[in-house]
């Protein structure tokens, strides 16, 4: 199987997981509206993640009443809240304190390729505070025509690193809302939620996107070879070609263009420049990665100047995103993929690597062949 076909393999069994839960959750609203919790309680254990809470269902746990939330709200600066991966979408769902009382609000995040052009034009960025608000702009203008409702407001909120989460949220006095219950019933309301396939773009996007983020200003770049939102500012990757992603990162599939190789060549801003793969002389310099312990050189010619394995494939990646952290950590993650380092050598990613190895974020990139 190609890569290609790897990855929309990939995306097609999330895409079937998320239909599948919507189904699912489409199933216990209705059976809480017709007032069935019996009922309702058993669809929500009939599903594959029957087994596997969520930081939703916990928080809920953790939390009987709404009252109960806003009571830990009031000792926590006046507002708790939660990240949860839905099946449809990333969500933060909050109780805030606000002049006019308490709301309870959801904020929707892009995801996928919009989240992967999020980090890479923040990355781009001269001035990444200025970029912040770029974005947010960016994001209320990317919204469709008819998705568009004046209650639902694009956002900043707090993130768990340096990589901003921009959001749309909406909003409602918590007033009369007793049971989560009552919650998941006035979620059923919301227009916010009519964003989610919207926000959770599994496809490339459209050069018209990528034009609209910058007509705000912001440096959005697509590869050439596969469409990704490309940087050359990833502190991992200084002046490399990088896509958000955590599996291939500076690696091009070339899925938009003919020549799939099984050797990794990088990304590409003009078309013109996506040559096939180059054969190695032989005489390059050889080192051993610190990480990896794989013999690594600098100086292929698809790879001048990066450490890439001196195997069949000349992977430049050593090292995935292993599945350590909670969801929200995971969505604000800066590492994409680590690059060698020879043994030799000072390593600024070094520092990155120790951390990620911490608490598990560090996963050995898998060897092909
Ligand atoms: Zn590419
Ligand atoms: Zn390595």
């Amino acid at each position: 199987m190609g890569k290609k076909n790897v990855k929309s393999a990939k995306y097609a069994k999330q895409a079937k997981q998320r239909r599948a839960a919507a189904a699912r959750h489409a199933a216990v609203f209705s059976e809480i509206l017709r007032g069935d919790r019996e009922r309702a309680a058993t669809v929500i254990g009939s599903g594959p993640r029957a087994s596997s809470s969520t930081p939703w269902s916990d928080f809920i746990d953790a939390h009987p009443t709404v009252a109960d939330a806003v009571a830990v709200a009031e000792g926590a600066g006046g507002v708790i809240s939660c990240f949860s991966v839905d099946d449809s979408g990333e969500f933060e769902r909050s109780l805030r304190r606000e002049p006019d009382g308490w709301r309870y609000e959801v904020v929707l995040y892009p995801w996928i390729s919009l989240r992967d052009l999020v980090k890479a034009c923040w990355l781009n960025a001269e001035d990444r505070d200025q970029a912040v608000e770029q974005l947010r702009r960016a994001l209320a203008a990317d919204v469709p025509e008819e998705l568009r409702h004046p209650e639902v407001e694009t956002v900043v909120r707090t993130s768990t690193s340096q990589v901003p989460r921009i959001g749309w949220a909406q909003s409602l006095s918590s007033e009369g809302l007793v049971t989560w219950e009552d919650v998941a019933l006035a979620e059923k309301g919301m227009s916010l939620f009519g964003l989610a396939p919207y926000a959770c773009e599994t496809e490339v996007l459209s050069e018209a996107r990528f034009a609209l983020f910058r007509e705000h200003g912001l440096i959005a770049q697509a590869c050439a070879g596969c469409g990704a939102a490309v940087s050359e500012r990833h502190p991992h990757w200084p002046g490399v070609l990088v896509a958000m992603d955590h599996e291939y990162g500076p690696v091009c599939d070339r899925s938009l263009l003919e020549g799939e190789s099984w050797q990794q060549v990088g990304h590409v801003l003009d078309v013109a420049r996506a040559r096939p793969a180059s054969k190695a002389t032989g005489t390059e310099r050889k080192t051993r990665c610190r990480h990896c312990e794989r013999e690594i050189t600098d100086q292929h010619p698809d790879w001048p100047g990066i450490w890439s394995t001196v195997d069949r494939y000349r992977s430049p990646i050593c090292a995935v995103v292993g599945s350590g952290g909670s969801e929200d950590q995971v969505y604000d993650l800066i590492d994409c993929v680590y690059p060698h380092a020879a043994v030799d050598e000072d390593c600024p990613v070094d520092s990155a690597v120790t951390r990620a190895r911490d608490i598990g974020y560090y996963a050995p990139a898998l060897r092909l062949g």
